[in-house]
């Protein structure tokens, strides 16, 4: 896969192409330097530690009174395992519930939020 619009239409205005590869870049990229530009990104913003993988968001709501979003989540299910979420044992164990001032919704165009 690679990018297949220029990656202008993708550039971090504080963090340019050009600043994580110390040259100047052709205008297609293929994955792995996508995907280097964005962990160079990260890494100079110190944005690691907001960042959690293999996490399912599950619910979502927003709380009138307290003025924040509510984001429960869970590890992300092996396609092997028979675990369901509904079953009281997983309920207990593997949901975790947060709050947010703030939500940015990036499901992609083949999920539902
Ligand atoms: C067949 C195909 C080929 C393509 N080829 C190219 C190409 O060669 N070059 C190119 O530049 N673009 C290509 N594209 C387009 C490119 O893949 C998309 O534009 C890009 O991936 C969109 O990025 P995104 O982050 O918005 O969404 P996505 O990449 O779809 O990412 C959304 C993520 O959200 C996750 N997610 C969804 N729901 C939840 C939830 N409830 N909890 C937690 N996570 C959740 C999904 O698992 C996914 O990882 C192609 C697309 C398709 C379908």
């Amino acid at each position: 896969m690679w990018l297949n619009a220029a990656y202008v239409h993708n550039e971090f205005m504080s963090y340019s192409y050009a600043d994580h590869f110390q040259f100047q870049t052709t205008a297609f990229f293929p994955r792995s330097a996508v995907h280097s530009y964005l962990q160079g990104y990260t890494e100079i913003n110190q944005l690691d530690h907001y960042i959690t993988g293999s996490t399912d968001v599950i619910d979502l709501s927003y709380n009138d009174s307290t003025k924040k979003f509510s984001v429960t989540t869970t590890p992300t299910l092996d396609a092997s395992t028979t675990t369901s979420y509904k079953t009281p044992q997983f309920v207990q164990t593997a949901i975790t519930v947060e709050e947010f001032d703030y939500v940015a919704i990036a499901t992609g165009s083949f999920n539902v939020p």
